[in-house]
């Protein structure tokens, strides 16, 4: 039984069709990227997984257990959490505030010292506002409000986007350091190089089909796949 699994999903936007029988598997400990060019329905996937977005057909399992049809805050309850890519933090509340509402709800929420042992930036910051954080500390904040809630699989929707290679760099180390430490990870990247330098597994989509799956290497060693469905 993998950790996660997806069925055959397809999804809608009211009429338009943009999920076609989507399937993939993603196994504990693992770091899987989707990619694929703008459009393809990357979001879309990571929506109709966390609920965000329900599955008119299909069926999605995490742990074994069905989650399709179920509400986000419930499969959030279930241990897994979606980084949207618009990071979603109180630009209003400190670095410290966004954490505590985030874990207040959960019932194995961490301590703040182990969240600030993952990110000590956050912990030199945890006073300033929100709005007041660079690009690389919001990232931090939003995929920091997910592990406090100890979210065992993460969902993580361009988490590199804007923001400078130095700090794509950290992120790509701290997130491989989480996957080895036991966390689930996958991600949406437009930034290939970035995603393929800590992915386990990669699965393609386009048109809202997923056109291939592999190693990172097996598509790094496929110019023509890279050309045509990543543009690189
Ligand atoms: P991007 O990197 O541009 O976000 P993506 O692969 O994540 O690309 P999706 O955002 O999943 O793609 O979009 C897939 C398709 O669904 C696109 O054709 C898009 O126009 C359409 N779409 C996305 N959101 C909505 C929405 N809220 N209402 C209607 N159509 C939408």
């Amino acid at each position: 039984m993998s950790l996660l699994e997806v069925d055959a999903i397809n999804s809608f936007y009211g009429d338009s069709h943009i999920l076609f029988d989507v399937s993939l598997r993603v196994e504990e400990n693992e770091v899987v990227a989707l990619l694929g060019r703008n459009g393809a329905g990357k979001t879309t996937t990571l929506r109709s997984i966390m609920g965000v977005l329900p599955p008119a057909s299909g069926h999605i399992r995490l742990g074994g257990q069905a989650i399709q049809g179920l509400p986000p805050h419930a499969i959030a309850r279930m241990g897994m959490q979606l980084v949207p890519e618009e990071r979603a933090i109180f630009g209003g509340l400190t670095v410290e505030e966004n954490l505590r509402i985030a874990a207040l709800t959960a019932p194995d929420a961490w301590p703040f010292d182990r969240i600030y042992a993952v990110f000590p930036r956050l912990a030199e910051r945890r006073k300033s506002a929100g709005r007041a954080l660079s690009g690389g500390e919001q990232q931090m904040l939003a995929i920091a409000r997910a592990l406090i809630r100890d979210a065992r699989i993460i969902l993580l929707d361009e988490p590199f986007e804007g923001l400078a290679p130095l700090i794509v760099r950290d992120l790509v180390r701290v997130s491989r350091e989480l996957a080895r430490q036991g966390r689930t990870i996958v991600v949406v990247e437009q930034n290939v190089v970035a995603a393929l330098s800590f992915a386990d597994r990669v699965y393609v989509l386009n048109n809202g089909h997923v056109v291939w799956s592999g190693s990172p290497d097996a598509l790094q060693g496929d110019p023509a796949l890279m050309k045509t469905h990543l543009g690189v």
